[in-house]
């Protein structure tokens, strides 16, 4: 076979065809995978579809994948989550490394046990090297029928024939610290993508399609290794000058850049992450590492496994409800628990023990593997859960094998560093001898980061490898707010830093120390001071710093870690606790479902969408299944009573989006003799709400503004787009503008409006909101204290001067700079603090 001829690939098995996008699983569905087919099985053995070798077959034998020798790659995947049956139910027929001829059997299975125990029995068919292909049958297929024709990808070479056609790029060094791992190959992939032109990305000799993240990630980059884009077709120089670039910039990645020669192993004085937890601090290197752990395959007997693996999980979980009872950040503790006793996992590591093994290798077995697939979801969020899941399994594992878990022993003014930290490691951090940490692996919104803020430990991760061979005891700087260990500080620049530190931490505990004041500029306008939270410790946490109470509740973010819904039950008491801590004087705002977009949530699952923030989001997610609505609607009203309960609809564009939701909103009050309704507004965060304000203004009782939503959708910017980060800016005029529209609409009407956005948080924001006419300012929870001192050094008649003035400027960078200078003249004029 020429490499250019088309590859029939057969039906692996007789059923009805689907479409991908019909797979209840944005794993497969979001195509992140590759592409393909599904078919809803009638038979029971999977087929060859090609001819090729079995690079890879799980254990389990629910999936595997088989590579032709022209580098086509195609992954078989029998059944949803059906990895948690731990290869019950299926027979494999074949060993990695087998050469199979197309229809030979690979792997017999149950229908009827799988069907019963796991999600589903659709079975995908993904081309994961990425050729294009036409469908050649439709509805019913029979095992061994043509059901795809693929162009595959030219051999090497046939590349190398067709290199005089193609154009090649310049070799560029790879900057990422990781290689091209799933995000930046992602970022690649998709910029591919947009070309016409065939491309391919080279490392050496290895060729990969670069349309294809799989591909990418398969040929296992590394930082320094040299790359070279080449593409044939009309688009190839373009596409060749884009990709090239992109690859230098670290593909969306913060990258330190290989022009600069700042990064080379022997003379590094820099080295580059993400910021996790903002502050600096300068100490000594202190590199923590894990001892390896020995796990015997074998058990001693199923019972004697079982009685240790719960004795293990009956340890853990009561040391976790201590450092829930305690410690900062409870409802980490609490997740983690609430993982301890997920009945997959639990299942999955007794279906081993069943099978002869030891209670340490099943538990890490089961563990390791639910892990792996919430990594491989394709949901930033249940992938950085992984995290959490190591954490506690690893907790667990060192009970069952007798290892303590001993205190780390710390020098003073510690810097540590590690591969990765775990919550409950950050949680036990001595703050006393730890001035910060810096991780290779971690993520900006994982629990270590959010732990680390929680306790005002600056830090950053993202960070290369390289800083794991940092010697003990080497002075560094960590200045978290850039991102940055400086490995070589300079004595002045040090000082300087410390100097503003200990201004900021005065300052910051005069703030904390006045917490419990009003909010009133100082001439006398009140400005209510509430809190972003998303469980009842914030809620406790914010009270306990002069919060108001609570002006955004998400609610999406009280089950996160859940994979099925919890019962009406739970979601009532957890409400109710939340307006109990609250107290019958202060306004609890809950927010409605705000699923889709960047937050799915794994007990609501979702059909892909090709822009998902333009979707199926927030309130048009409920008002389509109305059942999930009604039944928080019920649990929210429980708590009416124990607080001034306020509800509020995200991503409201339409009236009639209002109309429906109050209508089902009254006939769940009515149904539960409710008199009396709470208030009902919605958050202002897309332009049309925001435009129409006077509309809604009759219907609403309050508005809030979104402003990280109302941003990206009125500069059409997607909020997480890295390389749109800097102007993805909500001081943009326009921002500002649709702000004053809304407040000047809403009080026409007698209505209050707040801002819930992370705009209300920024210290620089606040005079230009006051200034607005905004009412409340509902703030992320640490910053309580320092947002209502804030208001306290301002004049209203000043802040409405500034902000008449912003609103004509022509972009955010101007309105920044007027305020920063606004600002400096108001501190000039303030009287001297007494500390
Ligand atoms: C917003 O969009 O500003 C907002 C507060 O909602 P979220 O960040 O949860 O989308
Ligand atoms: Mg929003």
């Amino acid at each position: 076979m020429t490499a250019t001829q088309p590859l029939e690939l057969l039906a692996p098995l007789s059923g009805v065809l689907l479409a991908l996008d019909k797979v209840p699983d944005p794993v497969f569905s979001s195509r992140l995978i590759g592409d393909g087919l599904c078919i809803d099985p009638t038979s029971q053995t999977l087929c060859a579809p090609l001819a090729g070798v079995i690079s890879n077959i799980q254990d389990s034998g629910h999936a595997l994948s088989i590579t032709a020798d022209n580098g086509v790659q195609v992954l078989l995947h029998i059944g949803l989550d059906t990895v948690n049956l731990a290869g019950q139910g299926f027979t494999r027929r074949v060993q990695e490394g087998q050469r199979v001829e197309a229809g030979q059997a690979l792997v017999e299975f149950d229908a009827d046990y799988v069907a019963l125990n796991a999600r589903s029995l659709l079975t995908l068919m993904l081309v994961v090297s990425g050729e294009p292909f036409t469908v050649l049958a439709t509805d019913l297929v029979q095992t061994g029928q043509p059901l795809m024709q693929l162009s595959p990808a030219p051999s090497a070479q046939a590349l190398d024939e067709e290199a005089g056609d193609a154009l090649f790029s310049k070799p560029v060094t790879l900057p990422n610290a990781n290689g091209l791992h799933a995000r930046p190959a992602g970022v690649f992939a998709q910029a591919a993508k947009g070309f016409t032109a065939s491309i391919y990305l080279h490392k050496q000799t290895q060729s990969a399609n670069a349309k294809s993240l799989v591909a990418i990630m398969a040929l296992q980059t590394m930082q320094g290794d040299s790359l070279q884009v080449s593409a044939a077709g009309e688009d190839a120089e373009a596409a060749i000058n884009v990709l090239a670039a992109l690859l230098a910039d670290g593909c969306g990645e913060a990258v330190t850049r290989t022009a600069e020669p700042v990064a080379t192993v022997s003379s590094t004085t820099l080295l580059r992450g993400v910021c996790a937890s903002p502050g600096s601090a300068f100490g000594q290197v202190v590199q923590v590492t894990e001892p390896e752990l020995n796990i015997a395959e074998t058990g001693a007997g199923e019972a004697l496994e079982r009685a240790a693996l719960a004795r293990g999980l009956r340890t853990a979980t009561e040391a976790l409800q201590a450092q829930a009872a305690g410690g900062v950040q409870a409802d980490i503790f609490r997740a983690h628990q609430q993982l301890l006793e997920d009945p997959t996992l639990l299942d999955q590591a007794h279906g081993l023990l069943a099978e002869g093994k030891s209670a340490a290798f099943a538990w890490n077995r089961a563990t390791v593997a639910t892990a792996k697939l919430f990594q491989g979801s394709g949901n930033a969020l249940l992938a950085e859960r992984a995290a959490d899941l190591a954490d506690v399994g690893q907790r667990v594992l060192k009970l069952i094998l007798g290892i303590a878990d001993s205190a780390w022993d710390l020098p003073e003014r510690a810097i540590l560093i590690a591969e990765q930290l775990t919550p409950s490691q950050t949680a036990g951090l001595d703050t006393r001898k730890v001035l910060g940490f810096v991780t290779v692996g971690g993520g900006a919104t994982s629990h270590v980061a959010i732990l680390a803020r929680a306790l005002g430990l600056p830090a950053i991760c993202g960070v290369s490898a390289q800083v794991l061979g940092l010697a003990n005891g080497k002075q560094v700087l960590l200045d978290a707010d850039k991102g940055e260990l400086h490995l070589d500080p300079d004595l002045a620049d040090i000082e300087q830093r410390e100097a503003a530190r200990q201004q900021q931490a005065l300052r910051h505990q005069r703030d904390v120390a006045q917490a419990f004041l009003p909010a009133t500029t100082r001439d006398g306008h009140h400005i209510e001071v509430t809190a972003n939270v998303a469980s009842l410790q914030e809620v406790e946490q914010s009270l306990s710093l002069g919060g108001e109470g609570v002006g955004l509740l998400r609610s999406e973010f009280l089950y996160l870690d859940r994979n099925r819904a919890p019962s009406p039950d739970e979601q009532a008491a957890t409400y109710t606790a939340i307006a109990r801590a609250l107290g019958g004087e202060r306004n609890l705002v809950v927010r409605t479902l705000d699923v889709g977009g960047d937050k799915p949530l794994a007990y609501v699952p979702m059909e892909a969408e090709t822009n998902p923030f333009l979707g199926l989001r927030g309130i048009r997610l409920c008002l389509e299944r109305p059942h999930l609505l009604r039944e928080q609607f019920r649990a929210i009203l429980a708590s009416a009573g124990f607080a001034r309960l306020h509800i509020m609809l995200p991503m409201v564009s339409l009236l009639s989006e209002l109309h429906l939701a109050r209508a089902m909103l009254e006939e769940e009050a009515l149904a539960l003799g409710l008199t009396e309704l709470p208030k009902l507004g919605i958050m202002v965060e897309v332009p049309s709400a925001a435009l129409m304000a006077d509309v809604f203004a009759p219907h609403v009782d309050f508005f809030s503004i979104g402003t990280n939503d109302l941003t990206q959708y009125t500069l059409a910017m997607d909020r997480d787009h890295p390389r749109l980060a800097s102007q993805a800016d909500s001081f943009h005029p326009a921002v500002l503008r649709l702000i004053d529209a809304t407040v000047k609409a809403a009080h026409a009407h007698g209505k209050w409006v707040g801002v819930c956005g992370a705009l209300a948080s920024e210290a620089l924001a606040v005079p230009v909101l006051i200034g607005l006419g905004v009412d409340e300012l509902s703030v992320s929870v640490p910053l309580i204290p320092s947002i209502k001192a804030n208001v306290r050094e301002r004049d209203l008649a000043d802040c409405q001067l500034i902000a008449r003035q912003v609103l004509g400027l022509e972009e955010a960078g101007q309105v920044r700079e007027a305020l920063r200078l606004y600002h400096a003249a108001a501190v000039e004029t303030l009287p001297v603090v007494e500390h």
